[in-house]
């Protein structure tokens, strides 16, 4: 269920470079930052630079260039960061129900500690 993109949400003003990030890694397609209230020693929020609202838009309206450029992003800031090295978690939410707040796909990356069964 995809609504349109709005230009106006916080991390397309992160990506325009009109509000700061403490940024991790950049690649062609792909942006990572540490979350601006971290739930985890590590909190990194991966976003693709395209305009997709969630994982099924992505999935369906991204090339697979930039499909690629996102995987293997992620997989990237995970392995640069020492502190995941007993493992970490990946986890996006998607819509209302999953309170996604920004209406800008992006996948949370947690670590440095351990997670439990779940991360709210
Ligand atoms: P969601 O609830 O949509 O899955 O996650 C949104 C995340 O974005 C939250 O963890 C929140 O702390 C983070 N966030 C919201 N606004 C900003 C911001 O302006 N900068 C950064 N770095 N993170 C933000």
């Amino acid at each position: 269920p995809t609504k349109p993109y709005d230009p106006d949400n916080i991390f397309a003003k992160i990506l325009r470079g009109e509000v700061p990030c403490n940024k991790v890694d950049e690649s062609e397609h792909s942006l990572a930052f540490h979350d601006i209230n971290p739930l985890a020693p590590v909190h990194i929020l991966c976003i693709p630079k395209g305009q997709y609202v969630s994982w099924d838009d992505f999935s369906k309206n991204a090339s697979p260039e930039e499909i690629a450029d996102f995987v293997r992003f992620i997989g990237k800031v995970a392995r640069d960061n020492e502190m995941v090295e007993q493992g970490y978690r990946l986890l996006a939410n998607i819509g209302k129900r999953a309170g996604q707040e920004i209406p800008h796909l992006h996948v949370h990356l947690f670590g440095g500690q351990p997670l439990g069964p779940m991360l709210a």
